[in-house]
């Protein structure tokens, strides 16, 4: 007998309380708030889907496996193990531990990168755009045409646009210091890349003698849209397959707050052995020696063991289901998400769920905000308040107008997830009543993270 029911593939050991509050509760925590969801007390939030990154819950092995850290400064034991561990998924020569993402992307490209030159990405993340762009070079973002059109159902949105890609290189001998691929593409909604489109990239990067990079952030979630979409990789395993992809490539950045199941960390991995030594130096100047890199010994045994665990298929199978899970009852309740529902989030098209509430009024901040007050839920906006301040103090709306609801790992249980959906709905029912916002002070840079808001008609909702 198959059964269809896909359940947690863990049972809960330790468990953390999470607080009911009252609409009124927070009402008053909104407004102390300024209206920005990111100036929210945590313990105010019932169900927290702000990110990803670095919220997931560490197993009983992980948590063994930090008794073990080796806090030596220098050729700790912990080290070895992250150092073979990384190893034995991606096969580069040289380990180098940081303690997020970001740092392994401005260690690569401070020695990499000089001004002018040009990085082609499927869509680089708002990290990795802000190193390139730090360094004085142009970050270019070439994904598929579709991967920008939030209704188009395909297999591997998240692919590179291997025209462009050569385009790129032929024109621009010299400048191209190396290529990345997103996987999965997080800021084109968390969309797949196929192994076909990893395998072109890197052929026509060699071609043209370009290096070619990963940012493995969700390697093994890609993996395994990879198994179940890819004609020939049904019978392999998802390290087999994840193996196979980074065989492709010449380096790759991690952050390990994702698919590294830990709370913090990261790597940057690569063959060049002159590269891999700039690298090296810069890390002992900014992040620490290269057998720690910013992270504790007992970091890096947790990400040691949380690699290994996020391969498992019944974990990846729940991961992968339990976004869809939530896409499916919303898509068949008529409120318009991003499809298909990528790996690690379910993203509301607020443009098209508001289309009374214009651009200039943030449509889906308000949305968010609406998630919060009646249901204790904490998403985030993916629109103009992110993206519409210009560096020249100009405001251009942005392209979308996304509510991202993204799903921690290990974390919440499906009555959660029915919880969430059941909150969705019930805004869904009473979005001609939802109002706009408007900005009442906001910082010159990355605004969204400390402006603060109001109400554009009095209150959220109409009365
Ligand atoms: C999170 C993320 C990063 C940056 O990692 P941090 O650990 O947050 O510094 C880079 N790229 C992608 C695709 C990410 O999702």
């Amino acid at each position: 007998m198959q059964f269809k029911t896909i359940i947690e593939p863990f049972r809960i050991k330790a468990v953390e309380p999470i607080r009911h509050t009252t609409r009124a509760e927070r009402e008053i925590a909104l407004q102390e708030a300024g209206y920005n969801l990111f100036l929210l007390r945590a313990e105010d939030v019932l169900i927290d889907l702000l990110t990803d990154s670095g919220t997931g819950a560490m197993s009983s092995g992980q948590w063994a496996g930090m008794m073990l850290g080796d806090e030596s400064y220098a050729g700790a034991k912990s080290f070895y193990k992250f150092e073979t561990a990384v190893r034995h998924i991606t096969g580069f020569k040289h380990v180098i531990p940081t303690h997020q993402g970001r740092a392994a992307e401005r260690i690569l490209f401070g020695s990499a990168l000089k001004p002018g030159d040009i990085v082609p990405n499927n869509t680089h993340f708002d990290t990795t755009r802000a190193n390139t762009e730090f360094r004085g070079a142009i970050a270019l973002d070439i994904p598929i045409p579709e991967g920008r059109d939030p209704q188009i159902i395909l297999p591997f949105k998240g692919n590179i646009d291997l025209g462009k890609l050569e385009q790129t290189l032929r024109e621009n001998p010299g400048n191209v210091p190396l290529a990345m691929i997103t996987v999965t593409n997080n800021s084109g909604g968390g969309q797949p890349v196929s192994m076909a489109n990893i395998r072109a990239a890197s052929e026509i990067c060699h071609r043209y003698g370009v290096p070619f990079f990963l940012d493995a952030c969700r390697f093994a979630e890609n993996a395994y849209f990879i198994k179940l979409r890819e004609e020939g990789y049904a019978d392999k395993t998802p390290l087999e397959i994840a193996q196979e992809m980074f065989s492709y490539a010449d380096g790759a950045t991690m952050s390990a707050k994702k698919d590294g199941m830990a709370n913090i960390g990261g790597f940057l991995a690569l063959n060049d052995d002159a590269l891999a030594q700039e690298c090296k130096n810069m890390l002992i100047l900014t992040e620490g020696f290269p057998t720690y890199g910013g992270l504790a010994g007992y970091d890096l045994e947790a990400i040691a063991v949380g690699l290994e665990e996020v391969l498992h298929e019944d974990y990846l199978e729940y991961r992968l289901r339990s976004v869809a899970y939530l896409g499916d009852i919303l898509t068949k309740a008529g409120v318009p998400i991003m499809q298909p529902p990528g790996g690690h989030a379910i993203y509301i098209d607020a443009k098209a769920m508001l289309p009374h509430i214009p651009q200039s009024e943030y449509p889906a901040w308000a949305l968010s905000l609406a998630l919060y007050l009646e249901g204790g839920i904490r998403s985030v906006e993916i629109g103009s308040v992110m993206f519409g301040q210009q560096p020249d103090g100009r405001e251009i709306p942005a392209a979308m107008e996304l509510v991202r609801l993204a799903f921690p790992r290990r974390v919440y249980t499906q009555s959660h997830v029915d919880y969430l959906a059941e909150v969705i709905l019930h805004v869904n029912s009473m979005k001609e009543q939802i109002r706009g916002v408007r900005i009442t002070a906001s910082p010159p840079v990355l605004r969204h993270f400390s402006a603060r808001l109001a109400p554009t008609h009095g209150g959220l909702f109409a009365t």
